[in-house]
């Protein structure tokens, strides 16, 4: 595992396959199954980059049902979205957007292998190495990263929907500025996305700060039952809490709606570790772990077939949601005792 990030063989690489295309050739950006601001973000602006250069087939999709969280629905570039299923099927270039391990590409997965040429996009420590031309910098705060600069060597110019998508991205990964990751150059890249006109207050509420009632009632709920360990994670304490595909019936919620539940939770003070685990089909769970420093949760996500980073990584775990739990709790001692 390496913090450095594209070489500029790699970069050189990525360029030269962009330019090879001719503008009918057809083009597949994929990003990870549930997608959030980054995966969506990052792809579009980059599919909206690829079409101010002429190229006419540009397809975007991501794995699993065609549903974009609402925040997300009305990115700039979302006419470049298809379902699963209407994916150009032999395309010219493939280019993978956010995605740690080919598994978070689920059906797609085998498109990778379909095209002459497939351009990864990444900012996962944990990236696994796949994709003919890796572009993968652990140190960028979010895939949009990688992508404006991979854009701004093809020669596009930022825009104000480009910059729409690629700011919506790194607002997401930086939890709005506020993560270690938010370095100069993460302001530096803020300030030319926002010269480019973006209103962020604007962006802000849509994306972070409009939710449905049923939401927040649900919300409530799952974090009226959370669960505090202060011995747990070798005395550095850990809070957890789960939410069923019963809950989000019977609240009439969409799954997207519990993708910020773990900010409330990581917020407990007593706890360095927090954890929520969501039900997303019949004993599957999609678990999401944080730690405000004292643990490298990214380990605990690895064994278990995940990936993230150092202090936000997840992992999809199977049976109850209290085996989760003690899986995740029995991990976290072995790591730290
Ligand atoms: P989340 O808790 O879903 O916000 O994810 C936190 C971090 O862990 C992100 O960087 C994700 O890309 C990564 N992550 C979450 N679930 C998985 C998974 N099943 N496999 C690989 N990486 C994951
Ligand atoms: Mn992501
Ligand atoms: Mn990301």
């Amino acid at each position: 595992m390496t913090l450095s990030g594209p070489t500029a063989e790699e970069w050189a690489a990525a360029v030269a396959a962009v330019r090879s295309l001719g503008a009918d050739d057809e083009i597949q950006l994929i990003c990870h199954v549930n997608p959030d601001g980054d995966a969506l973000g990052s792809m579009l602006g980059f599919g909206l980059g690829l079409s101010r250069l002429g190229y006419t087939r540009v397809r975007a999709t991501f794995p699993g049902e065609f549903a974009v969280p609402g925040p997300y629905s009305a990115l700039p570039g979302s006419a470049l979205l298809v379902p699963e299923a209407e994916a150009w099927t032999g395309p010219r270039l493939v280019a993978v957007f956010d995605v740690a391990s080919e598994s978070r590409l689920g059906g797609l997965a085998g498109r990778l292998t379909a095209a002459p040429v497939s351009v990864v996009l990444d900012h996962h420590a944990s990236n696994t190495g796949f994709g003919t031309v890796r572009l993968v910098d652990p140190a960028a705060a979010a895939t949009s990263v990688v992508a404006e600069q991979l854009l701004a060597r093809l020669g596009v110019e930022l825009d104000a929907e480009i910059a729409e998508c690629l700011y919506v991205a790194l607002a997401t990964d930086t939890g709005s500025f506020k993560f270690d990751m938010t370095t100069v150059a993460v302001h530096e890249l803020a300030a030319r996305l926002i010269a480019t006109g973006i209103r962020p207050g604007e962006i802000s509420r849509r994306i972070f700060d409009s939710r449905p009632f049923g939401a927040m009632k649900l919300t409530g709920e799952v974090i009226g039952r959370a669960v505090l360990e202060p011995g747990a994670a070798g005395g550095r304490g850990m809070v957890w809490t789960y939410a069923t595909l019963a809950d989000l019936e019977r609240h009439a919620q969409q799954p997207y709606v519990l993708d910020t539940l773990i900010d409330p939770v990581r917020a407990v003070a007593e706890a360095d570790v927090s954890v929520v685990v969501r039900e997303v089909a019949a004993g599957e769970w999609s678990v999401s772990l944080r730690s405000k420093g004292a643990v490298d949760v990214s380990g605990v996500a690895i064994s278990q077939g995940g990936g993230g980073h150092r202090l936000a990584a997840g992992f999809t775990g199977y049976g109850e949601a209290a085996q989760v739990v003690d899986t995740v709790r029995r991990l976290l001692d072995e790591y730290l005792n």
